[in-house]
């Protein structure tokens, strides 16, 4: 059985301003699919603020306010998880994270048992960090960092993170009208993981950096990263089910 480890962002699970129960939808019957492909699928989910939002609409410019609102969504968020889950008859569970649990091999040790033995019992992991004590991600990076670290150290071949762009490209394709998909990446320049993350850098827009930080930890460790559309789930699932390779981009060495 393939393990492998889907991560969404904030940007495909939102939408103004509150959970896009629709895609949420769509997500959990994809991996109802793949798990009837015999696939065992850890799920890093983004959302937390956005779902604390519609219940009490703080001020989302300060960093005190979001972890605020992800305290008050999380358990929000997972309710939304679980009754679709349901209608697939099958259970999910909550696995919240400190930024430095992967600092510690007893700790990686500890996790590990709990993920495994959830997936032998056909329950889906569903895994955020917790906002409310550690920032970094809240901040910056929405999880990309934390799901490749999830694949890498639970052992997943490959993560599948579904963004707000289909691939990725030569340049931001948002910027440019003849920016080109690649379609397979071996290997990522010291340029591009350093790109400054600010809205002027041509090719450093969103959250591409972080993005291909992940992608160049996993080939090091000898695993993948497939990037693909959140929006639309047809090019995921051609390359999981179908083994084909439509739109997106492998990430491999
Ligand atoms: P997520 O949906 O995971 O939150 P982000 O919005 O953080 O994704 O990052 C994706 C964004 O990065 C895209 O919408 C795009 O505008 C921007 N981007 C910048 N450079 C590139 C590139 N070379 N290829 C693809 N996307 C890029």
């Amino acid at each position: 059985m393939q393990r492998l480890v889907i991560k969404v962002g904030s940007h495909v699970l939102t939408q103004d301003g509150a959970v896009a129960s629709m895609r949420m939808l769509a997500l959990v019957q994809l991996i109802a699919e793949l798990k009837a492909h015999k696939y065992e699928v850890i799920l890093v989910s983004s959302g937390a603020v956005a779902a604390g939002y519609t219940l009490l609409p703080l001020d989302r410019g300060n960093v005190a306010n979001k972890q605020a609102l992800a305290a008050i969504g999380q358990p929000l968020l997972l309710k939304m998880y679980q009754e679709k889950f349901e209608k697939f008859g099958l259970l999910c569970s909550q696995v919240l994270f400190s930024a430095d649990v992967f600092d510690s091999p007893k700790h990686i040790k500890h996790a590990k048992v709990a993920i495994d033995t959830l997936l032998e019992n056909n329950v889906v992991p569903i895994i955020n960090e917790n906002d409310t004590v550690s920032v970094e991600e809240l901040v910056f990076g929405d999880n990309d960092r934390l799901s490749a670290h999830v694949a890498h150290y639970f052992d997943a071949q490959i993560l599948i993170i579904l963004s707000d762009i289909d691939a990725f490209y030569d340049k931001d394709p948002n910027r440019y009208d003849d920016a080109k998909r690649r379609a397979v990446v071996s290997e990522i320049s010291q340029d591009e993981l350093e790109a400054e993350h600010t809205p002027n850098n041509e090719f450093a827009t969103g959250g591409i950096v972080t993005k291909l930080q992940s992608a160049d930890f996993l080939m090091k460790h000898g695993r993948e990263m497939f990037l693909a559309s959140g929006f639309e789930l047809s090019d995921v699932k051609a390359f999981l089910v179908d083994g084909e390779h439509v739109g997106g981009t492998l990430f491999k060495k």
